[in-house]
């Protein structure tokens, strides 16, 4: 695997692969790797001659300075689990390569809806930050193909918003995975290791809940549902943002449904200082 820190250089290394018509695969991350993320550049393996990572905790993207923080940070590990996934190239650029003009007065972008509910509502600023590193990471890495994790439902919806309004829905085509969870449904990421003990034993419900809600979705009402899963999730500890139904495929938050439309449950909660995010489509 080769690393690279500075975008020219990589951009000169990715210019000669495109020459020779390969598919390039890029798999963005902010490190602190796990199978979820592995499951992505497996993805990108299958479809693509280049397979490119990168690793960037970006500070822009992050509502609470407490949770930049702390992110975890485990780069060793991350190059290991990389080279044995045989990912060809890893991209570790600093802030600085990034934002080279500074993070204030960044670009603005119109995501409409999007930004205004779930993870746009609770965490003001973070969807523009999503956006303004992954405009930058695609200028740089021009891929064929794009891999993001259902994990990240919200911010695969958006995604895709910014590819068309950058005018790269042509040149780009989005992969989505699975989301990978542990042997008890917790769906895997980063932030789990900062759960403690008895945190991780109960961190699951998230997932239970949203099982609770899908194996219910023919016998009771929506409004029920939601109630009944924060309760369940409140009385276990956990801090609520949300439990929500919504199109699977415009987000509009649903309180009715006709049996048809597909939707999708979404939750995010705190376990202490850790917050949770997960989904599951409730209908094929
Ligand atoms: P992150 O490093 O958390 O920004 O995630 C990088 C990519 O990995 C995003 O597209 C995530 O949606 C995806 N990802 C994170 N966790 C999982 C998971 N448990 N399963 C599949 N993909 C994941």
């Amino acid at each position: 695997m080769i690393i690279f820190n500075k975008p020219g250089a990589l951009n000169n290394f990715l210019e000669t692969n495109r020459s020779d018509k390969n598919k390039i695969g890029f798999v963005p991350t902010m490190g602190a790797l796990h199978p979820g993320h592995i499951s992505l550049i497996e993805a990108a393996r299958k479809e693509n001659d280049v397979i490119i990572s990168s690793i960037f905790v970006n500070p822009t993207q992050f509502n609470d300075p407490e949770d930049f923080k702390k992110y975890p940070v485990t780069l060793e590990k991350d190059i290991l689990l990389l080279e044995t996934a045989r990912c060809d190239v890893l991209f570790i650029p600093s802030v600085r390569d990034i934002y080279p003009a500074g993070i204030n007065n960044l670009s603005h972008y119109d995501l409409g809806y999007l930004e205004t509910v779930l993870e746009g509502k609770y965490r003001p600023g973070h969807f523009q930050g999503v956006c303004q590193v992954v405009h930058r990471l695609l200028e740089i890495v021009l891929p064929s193909n794009l891999y993001l994790g259902q994990k990240d439902y919200q911010q695969c919806k958006v995604i895709q918003r910014l590819i068309a309004l950058i005018g790269f829905d042509e040149k780009i085509r989005v992969n989505i995975s699975p989301t990978l969870r542990e042997h008890d449904g917790l769906a895997m990421s980063s932030r789990n290791t900062r759960l403690d003990k008895e945190q991780r034993k109960i961190a699951n419900a998230i997932f239970k809940t949203l099982l609770f809600i899908k194996s219910n979705l023919h016998t009771m009402e929506i409004g029920q549902l939601k109630t009944a899963a924060s309760s369940s999730l409140i009385e276990k500890g956990f801090k609520v943002d949300y439990v929500e139904m919504a199109d699977a495929n415009t987000l509009q938050l649903v309180d009715t449904w006709d049996g048809r439309q597909k939707i999708i449950a979404l939750a995010a909660a705190f376990l202490g200082p850790v917050r949770l995010i997960d989904n599951m489509v409730l209908n094929p």
